[in-house]
């Protein structure tokens, strides 16, 4: 009998599988691709290597969730500082995003200038100073007693950051800035959207705050690309299952049946790493089927519309590029652009003389539903991504030696999800709104970003912490 089956290798699923496995205890990881990682993988296409989605790795420093997860499985990345971890480029003007608060300032105010930028971006640095400090909270959703015990173990952090917990996001900033102007709004919104994936008006002032705070934690880029990590992360697993979709669970009276399309494994507990709005296709039971259909009302169908491109080029291009234009692109909610490029040494990554590019932009699962449209959308959006981040980068068409695109479709297709960026944790969906990371089904948890804490690596580890603290391990 196995005591851990883990479906899924995103952050999630790996980290809880190698934190396991190091505790000594049988488990098994299952995934349905031969590459690891999810939303957070590389993969070769054309001969090319690409960055999945994930490109940015922030929180790998003392107190804060993902090197404490991977000291806790004996896991040392290899890792390049990127400072600025983002260049952010708006009609023409350009600031880096330094980790350094005195040099953001002193780029921001010189494109953007106005007197509250000091006021304003201390507090934005102050929170992300202080938030990782208090610790000692959880989540649960195995019984109404405890969700509220949990809830109450929030008083310290609900306390010390209550005057922007309660506090619209938007409304908090218009009141320091007075008269916010457009082309500013759209510098912030932009940055908030990446992390928090919901815009200003919709959360509340400590996760735009976190957001728009996120780079002056340390931001990394992953020589070889992001799967790497996930080599990393599970190299100590003993039954690593790729290839192998799980495509069904059976709940018995003490243990669970998970069957792949070769075997049927014996475990007594299940960890789940797929999304809250597909779990319940796993299975029969229907109470766990109905647990999860619960939660399709935060399902959002927000997802990601990509790019990849290999570039032959010798100019020097920062690792992350922000590219805000005035306008919405089609078939997308956004009207800019995250660009991504490889380090000019990583010849892992891209051949000599080359870089690998990703480029993402938020879009909607429901505009590409459509077959007899959905080939013409990709194309024409595809090339409009191509000719903006061409005359912005200053790339020449010829230099492009390989490129496609990428929809929620193509999502689906790979990694079994179309929505893309998890739940975002709004002033409506909120806790005790939001699923844990356990479940009112004994033996039966959860991990990943439609589930407690949030997306990106710092969120899915906080909520591999959690795991952790519910299950008692
Ligand atoms: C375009 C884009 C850019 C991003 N950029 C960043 C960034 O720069 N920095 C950052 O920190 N975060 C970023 N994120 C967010 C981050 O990548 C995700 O929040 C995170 O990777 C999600 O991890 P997860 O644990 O939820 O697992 P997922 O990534 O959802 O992985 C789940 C895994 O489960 C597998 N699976 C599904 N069904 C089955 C089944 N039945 N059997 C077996 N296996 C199955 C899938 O194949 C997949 O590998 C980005 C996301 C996107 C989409």
């Amino acid at each position: 009998m196995i005591d851990y089956a883990v479906v899924g290798s995103g952050i999630g699923g790996s980290t809880i599988a190698a934190y396991l496995q190091a505790k000594g205890f049988k488990t098994v990881l299952f995934e349905k691709e031969p590459y690891l990682g999810g939303c957070s993988s590389t993969f070769k296409r054309h001969g090319y290597k690409y960055n999945t989605g994930a490109t940015t790795l922030v929180g790998y420093e003392e107190g804060h969730p993902v090197k404490q997860m991977f000291d806790a499985v004996g896991f040392t990345p290899t890792l390049i500082q990127t400072d600025p971890a983002i260049t952010v480029i708006q009609n023409g003007k350009t600031t880096p995003r330094y980790q350094n608060l005195d040099l953001f300032l002193e780029a921001l105010q010189a494109n953007y200038p106005h007197a509250q930028h000091n006021t304003f971006w201390h507090m934005v640095y102050e929170i992300n100073q202080s938030f990782y400090k208090v610790q000692g909270y959880y989540y649960s959703n195995r019984s109404i007693l405890k969700n509220i015990l949990s809830l109450l173990s929030y008083l310290p952090l609900a306390l010390k950051f209550r005057k922007c917990l309660y506090t619209n996001a938007l409304q908090f900033i218009s009141g320091i800035y007075k008269d916010l102007d457009d082309e500013y709004l759209k510098f912030l919104e932009a940055q908030v959207l990446i992390v928090a994936q919901a815009p200003l008006k919709e959360i509340n002032f400590l996760t735009a705050a976190l957001a728009l705070g996120y780079t002056f934690n340390k931001t990394y880029y992953v020589p070889g690309g992001f799967s790497r990590l996930f080599d990393g992360l599970t190299a100590s697993i003993e039954m690593m299952k790729r290839s192998t979709p799980v495509e069904k669970i059976i709940k018995q009276d003490d243990h669970y049946l998970v069957c792949t399309s070769k075997e049927v494994y014996s475990t007594r507990n299940v960890i789940l790493n797929t999304t809250m709005f597909n779990s319940d296709t796993l299975f029969e039971n229907p109470q766990i089927k109905g647990y999860y259909q619960s939660y399709e009302k935060l399902n959002n169908h927000q997802s990601s519309f990509m790019l990849y491109m290999t570039i032959k080029s010798n100019a020097d291009f920062a690792h992350h590029y922000q590219l805000i234009q005035d306008n919405t692109y089609p078939y997308t909610l956004s009207n800019a652009l995250f660009v991504s490029f490889s380090d000019k040494d990583d010849n892992e990554l891209a051949p000599k003389g080359h870089y690998s590019v990703t480029v993402s932009i938020h879009t909607d699962t429901r505009y590409w539903e459509n077959n007899e449209t959905y080939k013409m959308q990709k194309e024409s959006l595809k090339n409009e991504l191509i000719k903006s981040v061409c005359d912005i980068l200053d790339i020449k068409k010829e230099q492009i030696v390989d490129q496609f695109a990428a929809t929620p479709k193509t999502f689906a297709r790979y990694i079994n999800r179309a929505q893309l960026g998890g739940n975002p944790i709004t002033m409506k969906n909120f806790l005790p709104k939001l699923p844990s990371n356990d479940t009112p089904i004994e033996g039966l948890y959860h991990v990943g970003d439609t589930v407690y804490a949030a997306q990106g690596w710092p969120g899915v580890m906080i909520g591999v912490q959690n795991l952790i603290k519910v299950m008692h391990v």
